[in-house]
């Protein structure tokens, strides 16, 4: 049962993270809102979402390459809402580039943001999921975990990092009512996809239809994007109680892209 439980979901201001978060809300969920935005709207969209959902919501600014602020933003979640029962570990950033002009400083970003911030946050909900007996913790990877496109180095060793934790986590806590599951989505057309067309289009010299129609949507089957509501769907039925027999799973939704 998702009513009155707590979700908090990294990186909500946008694109699937904000998605989820809804999606969670309209259930129920009660939220805490975490992201990269400026104090007025972020308190704009925390009003909206109790406005919307009937539910309390919280705005946490961390940032997700902080492991104190993290920890930070757990402990006052916990204490704000008695508990964190769903973790979405959400937050991403991507930069593309040949390996040998990959940024050192855009690595260490990418390596903090999706995939650090999962354990920390992890780290941190763990023990009262566990005193609890029940928990989910979700992690968005992407299809990047478990296949690989050049120029994407930092991204696809991060997501693959998060395959890893993910398997990890649901072994240690199998026993414990809490499940950690991993959807591995194909491309979902939100800000990140779109920033990253211009680096694309430099990286292989190629028009802006050209990636759009040859790189991005070539590698899906079904030639279509995935929908942030078809993700955010998911992640609802993983935080069911439905889905307890769910864990240590990464659950691809790319249209086929991974099956070929
Ligand atoms: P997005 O850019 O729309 O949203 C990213 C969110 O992360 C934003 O809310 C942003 O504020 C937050 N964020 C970034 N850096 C942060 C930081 N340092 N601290 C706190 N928050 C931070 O991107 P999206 O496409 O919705 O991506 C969400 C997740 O889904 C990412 O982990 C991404 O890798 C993954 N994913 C996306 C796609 C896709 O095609 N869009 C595919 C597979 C996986």
């Amino acid at each position: 049962m998702i009513r009155g439980k707590t979700a908090l979901v990294t990186g909500s201001t946008s694109g699937i993270g904000l998605a989820v978060l809804q999606a969670l809300a309209a259930q129920g969920a009660n939220v805490a809102m975490n992201g990269s935005r400026p104090a007025e709207e972020a308190e704009e969209a925390r009003r909206r979402i109790e406005a919307d959902y009937s539910v309390e919501a919280l705005y946490f600014p961390a940032d997700m390459s902080s492991p104190l602020e993290i920890a930070q933003m757990i402990a006052r979640a916990e204490q704000a809402f008695g508990s964190v029962d769903i973790l979405v570990n959400n937050a991403g950033v991507q930069f593309v580039a040949p390996i040998e002009d990959f940024p050192v400083e855009k690595w260490d970003q990418i390596i903090a943001v999706n995939l650090s911030s999962a354990f920390h946050a992890i780290r941190a909900v763990a023990p009262g999921m566990k005193s609890r007996k029940w928990g989910r913790i979700i992690n968005i990877a992407s299809a990047h975990a478990l296949v690989a496109s050049p120029f994407k180095s930092a991204y696809v060793a991060a997501k693959h990092g998060v395959a890893g934790l993910t398997k990890a986590v649901a072994l240690e806590m199998a026993q414990d009512g809490v499940t950690a599951n991993a959807i591995a989505p194909g491309y979902v057309w939100t800000p990140l996809v779109e920033r990253q067309i211009p680096g694309t289009m430099r990286a292989r010299d190629m028009t802006r239809e050209q990636v759009i129609e040859e790189v991005l949507l070539k590698a899906q089957p079904t030639r279509e994007f995935v929908t942030v509501e078809q993700v955010a769907a998911l992640a609802v039925f993983l935080a069911s109680d439905d889905a307890r027999g769910i864990t240590g799973a990464i659950l691809s939704m790319d249209g086929g892209w991974t099956a070929q």
